[in-house]
């Protein structure tokens, strides 16, 4: 695996690869690989000629400062898990590389309604940060193909409707892959890292409460089934940010007549301090 941690000569070595006629998937991450990043590395590398992984704490999406602080920093490990999967080049920059005129946002990406539900009203500018990142890393790699992780259901919305803004959507293919969990069904997540074994085991309640509503769907109201979720999750002792079932392509509330919608079930909640984040198509 290449190591690159400056824009430009990841560009060069990028250009040259695309003149053999190779093609580039692109897998960006903040690090503190899982398995389920890794499983975007594999199908990054099955699916094209080089595989690209960015490992980058992007400073401008955490809304709550001590969240950024405390976000676990792996490296070595993350090093060796890309190099047993077979990465081709791992793009490590420091801030300034990726933000040359400071992290001050002076881009407003226009994602309306989007940025106003969920994630985006519980972690206001998070998604801006998300798309300044995203358009950046995206401008520099020229992917054919975008990997991304259903695990962060609205990301992948937001990055899509990026994609089309920035017209990157014209050369570069987006390719959404399922959440990989742990044994227990709670998603796997690099902030998984700050909890204890017991506190794994009561968050798993997220998956339950997901696949009860799932099981459920035409047994009770959508509001019945939102609240025993809400119920539940808060049972085991974490308190819910929100469990919302959604229309699953733009996330817009599920209409009166949902039985032909396509849904989905999108949750967040806090065990402790660490905020956790999953959801589950329903139909
Ligand atoms: P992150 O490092 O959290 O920014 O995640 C990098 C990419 O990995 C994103 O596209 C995530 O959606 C994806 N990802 C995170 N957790 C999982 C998971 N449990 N299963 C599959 N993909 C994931």
């Amino acid at each position: 695996m290449i190591l690159f941690k400056k824009a430009k000569d990841l560009r060069k070595y990028l250009a040259e690869q695309r003149e053999k006629g190779h093609t580039t998937g692109f897998v960006p991450t903040m690090g503190a690989l899982h398995t389920g990043h890794i499983s975007l590395i594999r199908l990054a590398r099955e699916n094209n000629d080089c595989c690209v992984c960015s490992i980058f704490v992007n400073p401008t999406q955490f809304n709550d400062p001590a969240d950024f602080k405390k976000y676990p920093i792996t490296i070595e490990n993350d090093i060796l898990q890309l190099e047993n999967a077979g990465c081709d080049v791992l793009f490590l920059p420091d801030v300034e590389e990726i933000y040359p005129q400071g992290t001050a946002l002076n881009t407003h990406y226009e994602l309306g309604y989007l940025e106003t539900i969920l994630e985006g009203k519980y972690r206001p500018g998070h998604f801006q940060g998300v798309c300044a990142v995203v358009d950046r890393l995206l401008d520099i790699v020229q992917p054919d193909a975008l990997f991304l992780g259903q695990k962060d259901y609205q990301q992948c919305i937001v990055i899509k409707k990026l994609m089309e803004l920035t017209g990157i959507a014209a050369q570069t293919a987006l390719h959404i892959s399922p959440t990989l969990r742990e044994e227990n069904g709670l998603a796997m997540s690099s902030r998984n890292m700050r909890l204890s074994e017991s506190e794994k085991e009561k968050a798993a309640v997220i998956f339950a409460s997901l696949n009860h509503i799932k099981q459920n769907l035409n047994k009770e109201s959508l509001v019945l089934l939102q609240q025993g979720a809400v119920e539940s999750i808060e049972k085991a002792g974490l308190k819910v940010d929100y469990v919302t079932i959604a229309d699953a392509t733009d996330l817009t509330p599920a209409g009166h007549d949902y039985t032909k919608q396509k849904l989905v079930v999108v949750a967040a909640a806090y065990m402790g301090e660490v905020r956790l984040i999953d959801n589950l198509l329903l139909n």
